[in-house]
């Protein structure tokens, strides 16, 4: 029988990050020892507190189908994270909970952009975002940033990429893959350019708010000017370490909610019902209950810059938050090493897989030819065998 694959999704890029993570797996299963560093993903347990919660939620039979856009008291806990977190005053109007960020930005998409509309994304950016955004019929416009400008995306660089067709800028801050966090001076910067164009709006991804080292998360929708015309999008995953739970959320102009719990409506219906119980408990405890875990990415992050700074051929920003570096290997580019020729990061990547048993992501996927992704979210021991590893097959 012929394959009558739509059209959308032939054209449409696997994620590389759990392409990465899946093809390490199998490799794993082959019998080979692979360290992991491509996935994005806490390696720590969830905090005994939440898993309580969700465990009386079970005894307490939240067994039925949820409200579309969330459980009333979990929009509360939100509209209160928001205010205390971020200065954010949020209705329960104007709030959204979804399976996921992913599918909060998803949501956003389809809601907001109407065929050819252009969607500029500062590279390096997240995988999915180009690809959510084509989903929609949009059209992702790149913008290179360097690690001469710690890889965020300039005032003038914004003004040069506006179009008449500009609809939205998506962006993460911490971000992935860069780790680097915009402050308010630059956020500021940003928005005054926006200024003269009241109809661009802003997906700001703030799902690693938490896990920032140099401490003054900035939401631009705090911002002079920007809150009608910003989506902020957040969710457990990170900083609570419960990514296979998949609660993410919005706070938004009360119409894009609207269109993102109509459409939920129609896909997936509310998200699920253990999860948003134990999302409250979360969202209620102070950010301190959750501190061990950002001190700990901290300590992994200077030990691994250390460490990947002692290996010729890697340039390193500071990334001030997130749990990546996103070093610059394009020094090693045209170089052959134990017989295969370096071309790209993604033969670099494939290579450090293949020779090393380190599994990293090409900077291809997020938008950067010249970088690759490794992830630190793994323990003191794994990270320092890894780069060991990959600086003998250097
Ligand atoms: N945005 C960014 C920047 C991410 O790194 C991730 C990680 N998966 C997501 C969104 C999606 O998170 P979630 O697990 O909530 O879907
Ligand atoms: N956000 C994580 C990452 O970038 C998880 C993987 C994914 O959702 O794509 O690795």
């Amino acid at each position: 029988m012929s394959n009558h694959l739509s059209d959308r999704i032939k054209e449409m890029s696997t994620s590389a990050t759990l392409a990465m993570a899946a093809k390490a797996r199998e490799l794993r299963n082959e019998g080979k020892d692979i360290i992991g560093l491509s996935l994005g993903e806490p390696d720590f347990n969830i905090p005994d507190f939440i898993k309580e919660s969700a465990k009386q939620a079970i005894d307490e039979n939240y067994s039925s189908y949820t409200p579309v856009d969330g459980y009333a008291e979990l929009k509360k806990a939100i509209a209160l994270k928001f205010k205390r977190d971020n200065g954010l005053d949020y209705g329960l109007n104007q709030i959204v909970v979804s399976t996921g960020a992913k599918q909060s930005l998803y949501n956003v998409a389809m809601v907001v952009l109407n065929p050819g509309d252009e969607v500029i994304l500062p590279a390096p950016y997240w995988v999915s975002y180009a690809d959510i955004v084509k989903l929609a019929e949009g059209v992702p416009v790149e913008v290179a940033t360097g690690i001469d400008t710690d890889f965020k995306m300039t005032p003038a660089q914004l003004e040069a990429a506006i179009t008449p067709n500009t609809r939205m800028i998506w962006f993460s801050s911490p971000c992935n893959p860069s780790g680097s966090v915009y402050s308010k001076e630059e956020l500021e910067g940003l928005a005054e350019v926006l200024k003269n164009y009241p109809d661009i709006y802003v997906v700001s991804d703030e799902i690693y708010e938490h896990i920032n080292f140099v401490g003054d998360h900035v939401s631009i929708a705090s911002i002079d000017g920007m809150y009608d015309r910003t989506v902020t999008v957040n969710g457990v995953s990170k900083a609570f370490a419960m990514t296979g739970w998949r609660i993410g959320y919005i706070g938004a102009p009360e119409w894009i909610a609207k269109g993102c719990t109509k459409l939920q409506g129609q896909v997936t219906s509310g998200a699920n019902s253990i999860a948003q119980r134990a999302v409250i408990t979360a969202l209620e405890a102070p950010v301190s209950k959750i501190k061990y875990m950002i001190d700990e990415f901290h300590k992994r992050r200077d030990l691994v810059l250390g460490l990947l700074g002692e290996i010729e051929g890697f340039k390193l920003n500071v990334p001030e938050g997130a749990f990546y570096v996103f070093p610059d290997i394009s020094a090693f580019f045209g170089k052959t090493l134990n017989g295969t020729t370096i071309n790209s990061a993604s033969d670099f990547a494939l290579y450090l897989l293949e020779n090393a048993n380190v599994a990293t992501v090409t900077g291809e996927a997020f938008g950067n030819p010249n970088c690759i992704r490794i992830s630190y979210a793994a323990s003191e021991k794994e990270l320092k065998e890894a780069i060991a590893r990959i600086k003998a097959v250097l």
